[in-house]
């Protein structure tokens, strides 16, 4: 009852002409995406009313926030994944927006398990060509230099090696929710930087560092360049919000717990960005 008071309200309190028309559920929803099971659950139990719909291996539970349509998307683990899951979220339910949030591992010492990092950009670390070398010779990935795929064709064959892998920048209007509910995070701090993507998890000390150097990634996943790849391609903003689970750079060990503060703050972020919308 008060609920529906509540949505009368505001839609007698909304000016602009589209909302007040169409009912606020009808409206295109914000999608937020995780990978694993521990990664949706939480968002999953703050929607209002959620119905859980499948598409394939990939999962859906579409429901309320605020009376706003929020898509909790349970991607799958990995690159390829998280670049079906979001063209789905795109073609299907007409995401209006995306967070792609979850656990990452640190590739900056400064950052411990259950600080997060907020994507101002995603770059992929999965792309890369190696110098030739001889059979006996040995392989490191130290030498290895970035291919970008989003790059022109040609590009690659062309013998100019690109000095930066595919980049993709985070949206700044969810950026902006994502900074105004800053406050309601108390478990670790909040950083802004850049969030690597790839099917590798990362635990040579020397490997992660040349990233973080020479790409500037304050942390690494399997998802967010992915999504962030596809979203850019449909036109729709994306912004990757994650949360150290691990940094072996000092000793911070795989803390699964971690998952579920991360989806504690991207529903206050999601509340923040919603008000935008109805505004
Ligand atoms: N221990 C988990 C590991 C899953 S694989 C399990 O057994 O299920 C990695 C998943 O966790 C990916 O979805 C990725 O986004 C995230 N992840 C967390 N820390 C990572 C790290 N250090 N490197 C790469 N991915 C990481």
């Amino acid at each position: 009852m008060r609920c529906a008071a509540f949505l009368v309200t505001v839609a007698l309190a909304i000016p602009s002409p589209a909302l007040a028309q169409s009912p606020v559920p009808s409206a295109r929803p914000v999608v937020v995406q995780g990978a694993m099971q521990i990664e949706v659950d939480a968002l999953v139990h703050r929607l209002d009313r959620p119905a859980m719909e499948t598409v394939g291996g990939w999962t859906f539970w579409r429901g309320t926030i605020d009376g706003y349509p929020v898509i909790v998307s349970k991607t799958l683990k990995g690159m390829t994944n998280a670049a079906a899951a979001t063209v789905i979220a795109v073609e299907r339910y007409h995401a209006i927006a995306i967070i792609n949030q979850g656990t990452a591992g640190g590739h900056d010492p400064a950052l411990h398990v259950y600080d997060i990092v907020l994507g101002t950009s995603s770059v992929n670390l999965g792309a890369f060509k190696s110098p030739a070398r001889p059979a006996g010779a040995g392989s490191s990935t130290l030498d290895w230099s970035p291919i970008d795929l989003t790059a022109a064709d040609g590009s690659a064959a062309s013998g100019a090696t690109p000095r930066h892998p595919a980049t993709f920048k985070g949206d700044t209007s969810l950026l902006a929710a994502a900074r105004s509910a800053r406050q309601t995070y108390t478990k670790g701090k909040i950083v802004e930087g850049v969030i690597g993507s790839s099917d590798v998890w990362n635990d040579e000390v020397d490997r992660i560092l040349k990233l973080h150097a020479v790409y500037g990634t304050e942390a690494e996943e399997m998802e967010t360049a992915s999504a962030a790849q596809i979203a850019a391609q449909l036109d729709v903003p994306l912004l990757g919000i994650r949360i150290l689970s691990d940094n072996t750079l000092n000793g911070g060990a795989y803390d699964p717990k971690t998952s579920e503060a991360c989806e504690d703050y991207v529903y206050h972020v999601v509340k923040a960005y919603i008000a935008t919308l109805k505004r």
